[in-house]
């Protein structure tokens, strides 16, 4: 069997003894007889599962107690959406960074239910730096500010969380949960879909502080409240059952290899090998400013687009796959979450030294 190294920006890789483990448990959970995909939900194996699942992630980020950890579906998009509906209850205003392509979309899903207004952008420089933030900036009445703590298009990171006095801060993590540590408390609202560090596509986590649970406007469609979801401790109705049993084997595996701080050095390592050749190649570049550089996503582009092409089709030859950056960015872009290994970096980086070699 021969496993590819995935640079996708997601769905992405998972970790191998996590595939390992629900393969050895696909039809015989436990001794339950019976595979989790089969599993009633209202049942005390899954029961197990789920709470199993949310002490690992409280674990893993210390999430104080006066938070909420919701297992919900509909992807970061449709967070776009609730977040507004539930929090703009409080104050139908809010203020967004915009910087890069998802917060946009945050942005334009917001302006739909109340007053969202920019107050800082990266527009400018195609979104290659995160702007200078103030606590002046934010309007101290407004019901929420969001960030994209990581921009996974672009390729860019929060370096520091904003101070946004007494507003919650909302933030679209989406590519960078659990890959650094971060403090809950800064938070008001984290949300991340978790096809790119937690799980498969199809379960979305939201950790919300809970004085910003219960405020949702009238038209908010009830499987779109947050107060049920809580009340019902992501049990409403059905939940997104295996994916968030796999979430729970990934928090796991993330526990037992040190947590997050363990897994911020890797990523740390594993970036840094790959930022160092960029920044001493010819003949690709990096395309973020060095300070907000991602550990997560790399983009990267060649001096002409056939390069690009013949770059990304010799790699997936050699089985590193999915290099080819977004339409919106072009080049290419390494994405090297939580699960891809410092091999699948450093063969990367050989890789790209070969084909420059071979260029000359
Ligand atoms: C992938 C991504 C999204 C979209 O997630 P879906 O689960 O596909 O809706 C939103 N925001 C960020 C930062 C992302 O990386």
């Amino acid at each position: 069997m021969a496993r590819v190294y995935n640079f996708s920006a997601g769905p992405s890789m998972l970790p191998e003894p996590v595939l390992k483990k629900a393969a050895e448990e696909m039809l015989d959970y436990q001794g339950t007889g019976e595979s989790v995909m089969e599993m009633s939900h209202r049942s005390p194996e899954y029961q197990a599962i789920i709470e199993g699942a949310e002490a690992g992630l409280r674990t893993l980020m210390n999430i104080p107690a006066n938070y909420k950890v919701l297992f919900l579906q509909g992807g970061a998009s449709s967070q776009f959406a609730m977040v507004p509906l539930n929090l703009f209850g409080i104050e139908p205003r809010a203020d967004f960074v915009h910087t890069g392509t998802w917060s946009k979309k945050a942005f334009g899903e917001a302006k739909r239910y109340g007053n969202a207004r920019i107050v800082a952008s990266s527009e400018d420089k195609n979104f290659s730096y995160i702007p200078k933030l103030d606590k002046s900036m934010f309007d101290q009445t407004a019901a929420y500010v969001h960030i994209t703590t990581n921009n996974t298009i672009e390729g860019t990171r929060y370096r520091e969380i904003p101070d946004t006095g007494n507003v919650a801060l909302v933030a679209d993590m989406s590519s960078n949960i659990l890959s650094e540590t971060f403090d809950v408390k800064k938070f008001g609202l984290i949300y991340a879909g978790a096809q790119k560090n937690i799980a498969p596509a199809g379960v979305t986590v939201v950790i919300v502080r809970e004085d910003l649970i219960g405020k949702a406007l009238p038209i908010t469609p009830t499987m779109l409240n947050y107060k049920i979801h809580a009340d019902e401790k992501s049990l409403y109705n059905t939940p997104p059952c295996y994916c968030i049993y796999i979430a729970k084997l990934v928090f796991d595996w993330l526990l037992e290899n040190g947590g997050i701080t363990q897994m911020q050095k890797g990523n740390e390592q594993k970036a840094a090998a790959l930022y160092e050749f960029l920044d001493n190649s010819k003949m690709f570049k990096g395309t973020v400013v060095p300070e907000f550089r991602s550990l997560m996503n790399v983009p990267f582009t060649s001096p002409t687009e056939e390069t690009d092409k013949e770059f990304v089709k010799k790699a997936t030859a050699a089985g590193l796959i999915n290099l080819k950056g977004h339409r919106s960015v072009g080049g290419m872009r390494a994405s090297i979450y939580n699960a891809m290994p410092v091999d699948g970096v450093k063969k990367l980086v050989d890789f790209m030294k070969n084909f420059e070699a071979g260029k000359k």
